[in-house]
């Protein structure tokens, strides 16, 4: 087990030191341009794939870092860049952890790269779980796959929505019920090649925040993927079925499912903690300079008691992701949902520091001229999206009560 400490390694420093680089350089000057255009931002994604910064290398890397840290820290310090700009960016690892977690070596050897593309033709990446009908219970997800035994094909049908990257990615990652009866456990992930016939996209999603991030419905119409498209591949998948069907809980799918939600909860946090601090620091210079009743308006308790709260609760939500995500690391077992504690307590600190932050810089804070405007958008998504905080809220109470709360 890897010691935990909260003094990032000289490595760790580096990284992050370089990704704040990029943040301050390339991302923020870019950023209300984007939020503006509510575009994928192409250039930006492929300045990040030129230096390193999009590329499975470079996560991969993060990812198994003993210690935990590197993905929140790299999370962090891009968000703090830009959340729009940033998701742009991460948007594909989301499915890239799906093949990670569930695929095989050959899987993983044969989509991984694919999903980021090179430097001079950069791909994204979608997971697309998500339905009209089934958004925090993904139990009742109606998107079917069906084995066509003759061809060694499975055949997909469904509309997916919400899905970060869906119908611009190369790589579409789509979960679908093989045995409705079963529910959550008759469920399978299924990798859609580039290309594939019957793929498109639906509906792009106008948002309120985080707009450089392409939001979409996926139509699946009788999409046929070859059986090596099933994760973890069609034994596993049956034996897994057949556990379910006999009811046994031994081995099922729910726990290993919640200890991946528990991982990768934490590096979402992390970005909203790159948002908080971007909002605190702009807040804590403007209260140091703007004059009002002939002070500094950092004098009055009221302002700078409230600057005290934000950079304590940013640092509370840092503790936790790094608490939860050392824990992921190093096979901790998580008796009180950490990783969702980490999610819910930071996604929520991001949305009450930007609004702080808005307040401090009175009608300046209001206007698209100041960032805090945007980042109060941007920080509004993470008590909604990788389950909302009252989904986050039922986790931690059914971990720690042992009681089917409802
Ligand atoms: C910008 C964006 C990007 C996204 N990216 C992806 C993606 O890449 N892939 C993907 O698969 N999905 C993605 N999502 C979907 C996201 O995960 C869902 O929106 C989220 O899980 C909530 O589902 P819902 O929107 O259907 O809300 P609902 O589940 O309908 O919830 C509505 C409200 O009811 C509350 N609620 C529901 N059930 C309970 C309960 N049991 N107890 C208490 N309160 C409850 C919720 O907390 C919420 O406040 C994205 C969403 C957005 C907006």
């Amino acid at each position: 087990m890897s010691t935990f400490s909260l003094d990032p390694g000289a490595d760790q420093l580096a990284v992050r030191d370089w990704l704040h680089g990029f943040a301050a350089d390339v991302m923020r000057p870019a950023a209300a341009e984007w939020d503006e255009r509510e575009e994928t931002p192409w250039p930006i994604i492929q300045e990040a794939a030129k230096i390193g910064i999009y590329s499975l290398d470079f996560y991969a890397q993060q990812y198994f870092d003993p210690s935990g840290v590197g993905i929140p820290i790299a999370m962090e310090e891009l968000f703090w860049g830009d959340a729009g700009l940033g998701l742009a960016i991460v948007g594909t690892t989301l499915a890239a952890v799906a093949v990670l977690a569930n695929g095989t070596d050959e899987q993983i050897g044969t989509w991984a790269p694919q999903m980021f593309g090179t430097p001079e033709d950069v791909k994204v990446a979608a997971f697309c779980s998500s339905e009209p009908d089934a958004g925090s219970d993904v139990s009742a997800l109606r998107t079917r796959a069906v084995y066509d035994e003759a061809k060694d094909e499975w055949v997909i049908n469904g509309t997916k929505t919400w899905a970060t990257n869906g119908g611009i990615a190369a790589v579409h990652v789509v979960v679908a019920t093989v045995d409705p009866a079963l529910g959550a456990r008759g469920q399978a992930s299924f990798v859609v090649p580039p290309g594939t016939p019957g793929l498109s996209q639906g509906q792009k999603f106008k948002k309120h925040g985080i707009r450089a991030s392409h939001t979409a419905e996926v139509v699946l119409d009788s999409v046929r993927v070859p059986g090596s498209c099933l994760l973890g591949g069609k034994e596993k998948l049956d034996e897994r079925l057949a556990r379910a069907r006999e009811g046994t809980r031994k081995g099922s799918g729910k726990n290993a499912a919640m200890a991946t939600f528990e991982a990768s909860r934490p590096a979402v946090g992390a970005q909203a903690i790159g948002i908080a601090r971007a909002a605190y620091e702009v807040a804590l210079d403007y209260a140091k300079t703007r004059v009002q009743f002939g002070r500094p308006i950092i004098d009055n308790q009221g302002v700078a008691f409230t600057l005290a709260d934000m950079k304590t609760r940013i640092d509370a939500s840092r503790l936790l992701v790094w608490r939860a995500s050392w824990m992921a690391a190093n096979n901790q077992p998580f008796t009180s949902a950490e990783g969702s504690m980490s999610k819910l307590y930071a996604g929520e600190t991001a949305k009450w520091v930007t609004a702080q932050a808005m307040q401090i810089l009175g009608g300046n804070g209001f206007t698209r001229e100041y960032p805090v405007e945007r980042m109060h958008r941007d920080s509004a998504i993470y008590s909604i999206f990788e389950g909302t905080s009252e989904i986050q809220r039922l986790v931690i109470a059914r971990t720690i009560s042992g009681l089917p709360i409802r």
